[in-house]
């Protein structure tokens, strides 16, 4: 490998989504990942299908490996809220009981949204790592230091065997997680806010449900000696969770004695599970202040995290990485000018910032449900503000520890009235129970999963109700607004039908359309075309009975065209047939694309 490898810091799902889609386009690139192992306690178990699109992009056969982990939704699709796991729920939103909602769901991607937990997904990148030979993957390497050279970046990095080595590299990612220390040594400052902490147990309990209580996705139990939420994984696994305030409390300081005492009583039983391991996070909700300096590059969590309210965090890593790919390639591959990567930071900081919206908005409005027993998050987060500030930060640690405990326990106490049974337990019960479908859009987002649309001098400007505006948070609405990812469908191609999106140039531009060789033809003595790579693709339905469908799907009549990018997104789309409305798209790219090509073709000369 020579200095001209992407230097990608950080082996967590952003980091491997990145280096097998650069490896796809023939680039090669350096994972450096401090671990030598990935983590058993799992994170992120929410996936999306766009999150698979993605994967499947980079390599087919690494999406089938991931799919078959998952626990398809229709068999772990109900979110509790109980007194305790053996009693009867409080109430319960069930996305696998709308079948309606599920056959919608199938005509959305070829891909359904999944339940695979981040501690089985991360072996299986790991191992496709080793396995691809444009990666250089290094496991037990901690970077210690970036710097910016002229045109170069430097990047010290300490083997766990070995001497301090220094790579050399066009460009870095810093794919490293939450504590990014790349970002921080880069001085790049995180704007937002710390909402709370969370300590978690990993187990295993092969009998916690039986056949008269189902396995819930998730249970948020309210009881009189804990709260706390519970995350069920494959193979008789779950997390339980609880919020805590500071670091010396017994979950924090002793997490271990804290949940062999904590654990049973939550469980209802003294034996029949097993702890795998525990650990804390916090929960913030923060995006750095620029994606970018110089060649130095955020992505994932070092670029934004959010509340898991929701499941945005790995997700939208992995939209990072997409975006970043192709641009990378171009680049690299000397057709596009370095400004391409310019476009990195405004297509994706208004999708990750309203993904931070709605996290933040689904954790807050859990309180709905809370509220009647005097629990909220607001009331937590808040807690956690105060007694991170002067007067009680300058308490002794054990001390403050044992002041949140106690505050912890007599708000926990306050859901004894829910099983009392009296008539003020039974009106909470009802109240309760009457605001958990108002939670609706926490767990059913395909409105954001699909939606989220790119701004920006390479998308054409379009309506200026975008879909994201548009729709709610529940329902996807397809379309081919610019900026928007091309909706999918059964296309014929080569004789055989295909998802639309597997036919798209990999490191050009498509035009889609059903009157391809007047397209071809407009397109084909145009200036752009010896700068640009742009396939223009036939667009034929699978059945040809539904290509009026399709057609109406693209939204482009039967003689207009779609332009779409290396990542799906639409970039330019139009009703009007060639030559009129190539001219237009000629305009387009003259204007908005050739400024990224053209400079490089004169650096050539
Ligand atoms: C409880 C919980 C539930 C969640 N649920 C969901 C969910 O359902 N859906 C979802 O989309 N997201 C969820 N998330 C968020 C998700 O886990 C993260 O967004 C995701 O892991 C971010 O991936 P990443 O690759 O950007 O960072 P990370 O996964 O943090 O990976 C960063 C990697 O960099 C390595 N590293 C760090 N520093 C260095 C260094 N100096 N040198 C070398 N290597 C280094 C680390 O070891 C790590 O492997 C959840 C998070 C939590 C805590």
């Amino acid at each position: 490998m020579t200095d001209d490898n992407i230097v990608i810091v950080g082996g967590g799902s952003t980091g491997c989504t990145l280096a097998l889609l650069l490896a796809r386009q023939g680039i090669s690139s350096i994972v450096l990942e401090r671990r030598e192992e990935p983590l058993v306690h799992p994170a992120a178990h929410v996936i999306n299908a766009r999150s698979l699109e993605i994967w499947h992009q980079a390599s087919p056969s690494l999406a089938e490996e991931i799919c078959a982990l998952a626990t398809p939704t229709e068999k772990l699709g109900s979110i509790r809220w109980c007194c305790g796991l053996g009693e009867a729920p409080l109430g319960e939103i069930d996305v696998a009981a709308d079948p309606q909602l599920q056959e919608r769901l199938r005509t959305y991607s070829p891909f359904l949204i999944f339940h695979i937990g981040q501690h089985l997904l991360m072996p299986v990148f790991w191992a496709a790592l080793e396995r691809e030979p444009l990666v250089d993957f290094r496991r037990g390497t901690i970077v210690e230091r970036v710097c910016e050279t002229a045109d170069r970046m430097v990047v010290d990095i300490r083997p766990r065997l070995g001497r301090v080595e220094r790579l050399v590299a066009p460009y870095v990612i810093a794919a490293d997680g939450a504590n990014s220390v790349v970002r921080e040594r880069a001085s790049i400052g995180m704007q937002g806010r710390i909402l709370t902490h969370i300590g978690s147990v990993f187990f295993h309990a092969p009998r916690l449900f039986g056949a008269d209580m189902p396995r819930p996705l998730l249970a948020w139990i309210y009881e009189p000696r804990f709260c706390g939420a519970l995350v069920s994984h494959a193979a008789d696994h779950y997390v339980l969770m609880t919020p805590y305030l500071h670091r010396d409390q017994a979950v924090a300081r002793d997490s271990d004695a804290f949940w062999n005492q904590m654990l049973p009583e939550v469980l209802g039983m003294s034996h029949g599970f097993t702890v795998r391991s525990t650990g804390t996070w916090t929960m913030t909700s923060q995006i750095a202040s620029r994606f970018r300096r110089g060649q130095l590059i955020l992505a994932g969590d070092a670029a934004h995290r959010f509340p898991p309210a929701g499941g945005f965090g790995l997700n939208s890593g992995v939209q990072d990485a997409q975006n970043l790919a192709w641009k990378i390639t171009a680049i690299i591959n000397g057709h596009a000018d370095d400004a391409l990567l310019d476009t990195y930071d405004p297509e994706r900081r208004p999708v990750v910032e309203r993904f931070a919206q709605q996290s933040v908005k689904n954790f807050f409005r859990l309180d709905e449900v809370t509220a009647p027993l005097g629990i909220t998050n607001r009331a937590i987060c808040k807690a956690t503000e105060v007694v991170a500030r002067p007067p009680l930060c300058w308490l002794p640690g054990r001390l403050l520890g044992l002041v949140c405990d106690r505050a912890t326990q007599l708000q926990t106490r306050r859901t004894k009235v829910l099983l009392a049974g009296g008539a003020r337990g039974r009106r909470l019960r009802a109240q309760i129970s009457a605001a958990i479908p108002g939670q609706l859009e926490h767990f059913v987002f395909q409105g954001l999963e699909f939606g989220y649309i790119y701004r920006g001098p390479l998308i054409a400007p379009g309506s200026d109700d975008t879909p994201l505006e548009q729709s709610d948070i529940v329902t996807y609405r397809p379309t081919t607004t610019p900026g928007a990812r091309l909706p999918h469908a059964s296309v014929l191609h080569e004789g055989r039908p295909v998802p639309v999106h597997d036919i798209l140039c990999p490191d050009g531009l498509t035009v889609l359309t059903s009157s391809a060789s007047q397209w071809s033809a407009a397109l084909r003595t145009q200036r752009h075309s010896a700068v640009l790579p742009i396939v223009v693709t036939c667009l034929a339905a699978a059945d040809p009975r539904d290509q009026g469908e399709l057609l109406a799907l693209f939204e482009v009549g039967h003689r207009g065209a779609v332009l779409v990018r290396p990542d799906g997104h639409v970039a330019w789309r139009t009703t009007k047939p060639a030559p009129e409305g190539s001219s237009d798209l000629n305009r387009f790219l003259e204007e908005r694309w050739l400024p990224y090509w053209q400079q490089t073709r004169r650096q050539q000369v």
